[in-house]
C-alpha cells in the first residue's frame, strides 16, 4: 500500500513537472520568436542605414576623383554636390541622435517668441525650389498673414522638414502636395487655441492596416517599391516624439492609390523670449 502511494506521488510529482517543463518550454519558444523579430527588424535596419550612408559617400568620393582629374571642370559644381552630401549624412547622423536623446528625456528645447508663418513659408520655399525637378504642384495656403507664437526653430523645422520630403519622396511626377496653416481648437490636445499643419499628397497612400504603425521605429511600409525608395522608417518616429514635446499631436489619414495628409496640432503659447536674430536653417539638400 505504502509503495503503491509512493508510486502516485511520484507520478503526479512528474506529471506536474512536464506540465510545467511544457509551459517554460512555450515561454522560451514564444520569446525567441520575439528575439528573432527584432533581430529581423536590426538587421532590415542596419541595412538600410547602410544604404543610405554608401550613396552620398559614394558621390562625395566620385566628385573628389573627378575635381582631382578636372579642377577647372568640376571645381564649382562638385563641391556644391560634396556639401549637399554631406550635410544630408549629418542630418541622418542628428536624426539618430535626437531619437535617441527624445527617449532617454535629454534633448534640450530652445522656445522663441516670433512669427512663425515667415518661418513656415520660408521651410515651404526651400522644398518647393528642391521639388522643380519633379514636376510637382505645390502649394502653401494660410489662414494666418502672422501669428506670433513660441517655437523651436530647429526642432519646429524637423517636423515641417520630415512631413514635406515625406510628401514629395511618395509622390510620383505630376502630383500636388498641399501645405495648409490654419488655427483651431482641438480639445484632446489643449483647451486653448491650435496652430494646425496640414500636409496633403496624392501619392501611392499608405495600406490601412499599415497607417498605425507609420509613426513607429524603423517601419517601412511593404507597398513602396522597396529599390527606389530609400529612407530608414526613422523620419516620422523623430517628427511623432518632438510633437509630443510640444504637447502636440500628430495624426495621418491616407488611402492607398489617392493620397495621404499628414496633420500636427501644436499648441499656441507666448510666454518664450522674444527671438534674437536666427541664422538661416537649411533643409536637408535631397528628398
Ligand atoms: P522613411 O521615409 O525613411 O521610410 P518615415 O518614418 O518618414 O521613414 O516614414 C515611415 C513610412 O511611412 C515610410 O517608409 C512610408 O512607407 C510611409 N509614409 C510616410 N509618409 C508617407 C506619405 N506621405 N505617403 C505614403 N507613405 C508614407
Amino acid at each position: 500500500r505504502r509503495i503503491l502511494t509512493e508510486r502516485q506521488r511520484l507520478r503526479v510529482e512528474v506529471e506536474r513537472r512536464t506540465e510545467q517543463i511544457q509551459k517554460d518550454k512555450a515561454i522560451i519558444e514564444q520569446q525567441a520568436e520575439e528575439l528573432q523579430k527584432l533581430d529581423a527588424a536590426k538587421s532590415q535596419f542596419f541595412a538600410n542605414i547602410s544604404h543610405e550612408l554608401r550613396t552620398p559617400l559614394t558621390i562625395i568620393l566620385g566628385m573628389m576623383d573627378q575635381i582631382e582629374k578636372q579642377p577647372k571642370n568640376w571645381l564649382k559644381a562638385g563641391a556644391k554636390m560634396i556639401r549637399n552630401n554631406g550635410r544630408n549624412l549629418l542630418d541622418l547622423i542628428n536624426q539618430i541622435l535626437d531619437l535617441q536623446k527624445l527617449e532617454s528625456g535629454t534633448l534640450q528645447i530652445n522656445p522663441q517668441f516670433d512669427d512663425i508663418i515667415p518661418f513656415l513659408r520660408s521651410i515651404f520655399d526651400q522644398f518647393q525650389a528642391l521639388a522643380i525637378s519633379k514636376d510637382m504642384k505645390m502649394t502653401f495656403n494660410t489662414e494666418l498673414e502672422t501669428l506670433q507664437m513660441d517655437y523651436d526653430s530647429e526642432k519646429m523645422l524637423r517636423i515641417v522638414s520630415n512631413m514635406l520630403s515625406n510628401a514629395i519622396k511618395y509622390t510620383r511626377e505630376n502630383g500636388q502636395v498641399t501645405f495648409t496653416i490654419s488655427k483651431g481648437i482641438k480639445t484632446e490636445v489643449a483647451p486653448k487655441p491650435c496652430l494646425i499643419l496640414t500636409i496633403r499628397d496624392t501619392g501611392r497612400g499608405i495600406l490601412e492596416a499599415e497607417l498605425p504603425y507609420v509613426f513607429d521605429r524603423f517601419f517601412r511600409a511593404t507597398t513602396q517599391e522597396k529599390v527606389s525608395s530609400s529612407g530608414t522608417g526613422i523620419g516620422l518616429a523623430l517628427t511623432k516624439e518632438l510633437v509630443k514635446l510640444f504637447q502636440g499631436e500628430i495624426e495621418g489619414l491616407s488611402e492607398l492609390g489617392s493620397g495621404s495628409s499628414f496633420i500636427v496640432y501644436l499648441p499656441i503659447t507666448q510666454q518664450a523670449p522674444r527671438a534674437q536674430s536666427k541664422d538661416a536653417l537649411a533643409i536637408p539638400a535631397t528628398i
